[in-house]
């Protein structure tokens, strides 16, 4: 049987962000996935950095903060490794609601007008945040080289069938073979309850681009609570695109795309920037974000062997290098750099989890 240290099902984000950080201590990893790396919920997503959105629970400011902390070290890293480019692509977003949150104020119309000119308020009360976003297929491109160059082996188109805790390791069946590993780590999304029975569901969301939205072009993103706008700009090829969503549905692993929910979203995004009625469609996708019925992730050991990492629904770009930084430490018994009581298994399964 072929040996490894760490074994992780799943290379979307989560997968490879950990296989980086165990890699950088020394850990030899193996990540296997089922398809091509980063080609579900990892490259749909619209790459917002919300860390430090007021919207998100308090209980996820720890993991956010410590990921933000590391986003620049994190894409540097990915950078280096991969010759490839991950840029950021937007520094700020324009937020509305009904009320301004405590800590912020709302921005004037001509405040307005300056950051955005073109965005109709309708009512809204919009105030300024300093938040990054990128492109997540540049991630897509990227994280998959820089973590074959650090060392790690990245087996595609290898599914994780069947795993169990075994004389002090875990046995893990592939497409490819068996696999002994001192540890498996399920990175594997919204498909995890499949082989650790938590309850981790798929919540899909559908996207769509546009490009050529009148002679004004958003510098910002644009954020309210029914939808947002997120622009590709500021570096070459993103010029004039911008992606639009996101349904957040319960639809099982469907991932198909509906013109209805396009429609509304078109819709949506109109009310606030109305150049977007004269824009032209130019993509459109869904793809299925790993849920909790708490809608935090889940970090932790669920078996003596066996760790889960998943369930990060709308955040798992922004928190993949924080969620890797505490995977490494608690399988390596480091120190942890923040509190990761509300991200145990425990608190979702009523029995044992299977590895
Ligand atoms: P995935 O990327 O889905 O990867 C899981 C991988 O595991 C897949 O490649 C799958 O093929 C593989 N796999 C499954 N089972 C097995 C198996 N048995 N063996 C081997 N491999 C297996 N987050 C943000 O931070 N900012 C955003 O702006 C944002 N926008 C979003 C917009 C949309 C429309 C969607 C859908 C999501 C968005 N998200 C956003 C959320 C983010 O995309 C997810 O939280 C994140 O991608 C989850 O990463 P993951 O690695 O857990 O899952």
């Amino acid at each position: 049987m072929n040996k490894t240290e760490v074994a992780i099902a799943g290379a979307g984000i989560i997968g490879p962000s950990a296989a980086l950080e165990l890699a950088s201590a020394g850990v030899q990893v193996m990540v296997f996935e089922r398809g091509r790396a980063m080609a579900e919920a990892s490259s749909a997503a619209a790459g917002m950095l919300a860390a430090g959105d007021p919207e998100n629970t308090p209980r996820l400011r720890g993991l956010a903060e410590l990921s933000r902390r590391l986003y620049p070290e994190f894409l540097a890293d990915v950078e280096r490794l991969s010759g490839e480019r991950v840029p950021i692509r937007t520094t700020r977003v324009v937020q509305g609601g009904w009320e301004t949150p405590k800590g912020y104020s709302e921005l004037s119309a001509a405040e307005l007008e300056a950051i955005a000119p073109g965005l109709i308020a309708g009512g809204l009360k919009f105030f300024s945040l300093d938040e990054e976003s990128l492109d997540p297929r540049d991630l897509a491109r990227a994280l998959p080289k820089a973590v074959r160059a650090a060392g790690v082996v990245l087996l595609e188109d290898t599914e994780v069938t069947a795993a169990s805790e075994r004389g002090g390791a875990v046995e893990i069946e592939t497409g490819s073979g068996r696999w002994a590993a001192k540890r498996l780590i399920h990175a594997s999304g919204a498909w995890a309850a499949r082989l650790t029975g938590l309850p981790i569901v798929p919540r899909k969301g559908q996207m769509v681009v546009v490009e050529d939205a009148g002679p004004e072009q958003l510098k910002v993103v644009l954020r309210t609570p029914d939808v947002y706008l997120v622009p590709r700009g500021l570096v070459p090829r993103g010029e004039g695109r911008i992606v639009i969503g996101a349904t957040v549905e319960d639809a099982g692993f469907d991932k198909r795309v509906d013109e209805a929910a396009v429609a509304r979203l078109l819709d949506e995004a109109a009310e606030i920037w109305p150049a977007v009625r004269q824009a032209r469609i130019v993509e459109s996708w869904a793809g299925l974000r790993p849920a909790t019925a708490d809608e935090l992730p889940v970090i932790d050991a669920c078996g003596e062997h066996c760790w889960v990492a998943t369930g990060h629904f709308r955040n798992g770009i922004v928190l993949a290098p924080g969620t890797a930084r505490v995977l490494r430490e608690m399988i390596l018994g480091e120190p942890l750099s923040v509190d990761v009581a509300g991200f145990r298994c425990g608190r979702l399964a009523s029995s044992a989890v299977h590895c």
